[in-house]
């Protein structure tokens, strides 16, 4: 059956609701809105019954690929499920009903669980204390980026540079500008890590901050961080890191244990907030003692008698980086993510993930280049390069992978592998949907060998095919157009 959309199905007159009748007060609408308010033509709405209204919903919801549907290995991006449970507790009522503006007394619970929060968040980053406020991954960095800024104006020198290695996600770079940071990028070494000797080149009294991620996005361990600590500590600078990939740390390693400083993480990659579609999400910032001076305000307090209140009296903030008090929703699902598994349970979801992502690898990591070889954290990329020989591009893998059913990977990231394919399978697949995963791009690979053609035409199955991507998120054309207007 074709597919029809919603204004092009019913016919006059049909209803998928009863209104009630008009019972404005006086009931003459003309009283209440001035005539320039009022539309003058009849809207052109869809006329359809209520069964076609939930058909066109329900059809909407499956055009797109979501991790309820099948397997989504972005790697990265975390897209694991989020147990659906956590929904139901972020919509109790007392939470969602809840105004921002009402005093502390009348919304102890929401404080507490806020306070409760950060002592875990403190707790499994091995540091000190934590701001909920950062929006997310991003918003986390910059935050992190004042703070330290702070931090260093504080002892009479805002210093100059942030050193950022090459592998580094975009936000990086981004975040320190606009602190008014220079960045300066240091190469990897030929094993993927961070090259001692190119930081030892350009760290220096002017340095700020290193900003780490560990695993760094090739999905590595950087195993000499103890080493590196001491070189930026040595040079009076800072260690920052880029948590958006704890899921492959939670309960095995501490950061603050292995000498960072300061931490970001992805509360919408890590911990229950499903993510994608644009938000929210929640970034929490994590800091060691001599930083927590500056977090944002207001902080949560503690009094004597066991009652939380917000902290204004903080005179060396940095001020607040966002309305109200953070993405609440997210931190209750965090919270609730964090109290069912406890410690052990953390630590689970990481040897799951890792599990996963190197059973993954050792499925299909012959059939293509693997430029940093594993063991691999949580996620690993491979290259496209020898596909490439054929006349058959990443982009090209990527799109034929649709049509298997799953998501593609992350291609073209991180930057210093040529055809990147990034791929995460995560903690929360069955070994059977790993394996099956594995089959479909496999079966690319063959089809790379004796149909490239086919692969090259890909997708076949998605409701569009390939679009100019940049031009549809920039100027989305939404709205519907009647055929032949
Ligand atoms: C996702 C991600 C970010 C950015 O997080 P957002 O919430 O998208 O702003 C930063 N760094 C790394 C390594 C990430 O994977």
């Amino acid at each position: 059956m074709a597919e029809r959309i919603i204004y092009e199905l019913g016919s006059k007159g049909r209803r998928a609701v009863d209104l009630p009748e008009l019972d404005v007060p006086g009931g003459n609408l003309d009283a209440i809105l001035p005539a320039g308010a009022r539309r003058r033509t009849v809207p052109m709405l869809p006329e359809v019954d209520e069964l076609e209204l939930i058909r066109h919903f329900v059809r909407l919801s499956a055009l797109n690929h979501h991790v309820e549907k099948g397997f989504y290995p972005l790697g990265s991006c975390t897209m694991k499920a989020n147990p659906p449970v956590n929904e139901v507790l972020a919509s109790l009522p007392g939470f969602t009903g809840a105004h921002p503006l009402w005093p502390a007394r009348l919304i102890q619970g929401s404080l507490r669980l806020m306070a409760e929060l950060e002592c875990m968040l403190a707790e499994i980053c091995g540091l000190h204390a934590v701001t909920l406020q950062p929006a997310a991954g991003a918003h986390g960095e910059l935050t992190g980026l004042m703070v330290v800024r702070a931090y260093h104006e504080n002892r009479g020198n805002p210093r100059k540079r942030v050193i950022i290695p090459d592998s580094a996600h975009g936000t990086n770079p981004a975040s320190a500008s606009l602190v008014g940071y220079e960045t300066v990028e240091i190469k990897s070494d030929p094993d993927g890590l961070v090259d001692l000797a190119a930081l030892e080149r350009v760290l220096d009294e002017d340095t700020a901050v290193f900003m780490l991620t560990n695993p760094n996005t090739l999905g590595l361990f950087e195993r000499r961080i103890c080493q590196i600590q001491k070189m930026v500590h040595a040079k009076g600078a800072l260690l920052y890191m880029d948590g958006a990939n704890m899921n492959a740390l939670l309960g095995i390693v501490r950061p603050g244990d292995t000498g960072f400083d300061l931490v970001h993480l992805n509360l919408h990659k890590t911990f229950s907030t499903p993510h994608g579609g644009g938000g929210p999400g929640s970034g929490p910032l994590v800091v060691s003692k001599r930083l927590e001076p500056f977090l944002p305000v207001p902080r949560i307090a503690c009094r004597q008698d066991g009652t939380y209140e917000w902290d204004w009296d903080r005179p060396q903030s940095i001020g607040k980086v966002m309305t109200w008090w953070g993405n609440f929703a997210v931190l209750v699902r965090a919270y609730a993510y964090i109290r069912a598994l406890g410690g052990a349970g953390l630590a689970e979801v990481s040897e799951g993930a890792i599990l996963n992502a190197n059973y993954l690898l050792a499925l299909v990591g012959d059939r293509f280049d693997l430029p940093y070889s594993g063991p691999c954290m949580h996620e690993f990329v491979l290259s496209g390069d020898r596909q490439k020989k054929r006349g058959i591009r990443t982009l090209d893998m990527a799109k034929r992978l649709l049509d298997k059913g799953v998501h593609a990977p992350t291609v073209y990231f991180p930057i210093i592998v040529s055809e990147g394919m990034m791929i995460e399978p995560t903690e929360t697949e069955s070994r059977e949907s790993v394996e099956s995963f594995a089959r479909a791009l496999l079966e690319v690979a063959d089809e790379v060998e004796h149909d490239p053609d086919l692969v090259h035409g890909a997708p076949y199955t998605t409701p569009v095919s390939r679009l100019d991507e940049t031009r549809a998120a920039r100027q989305p054309d939404l709205a519907y157009k009647r055929r032949g207007a």
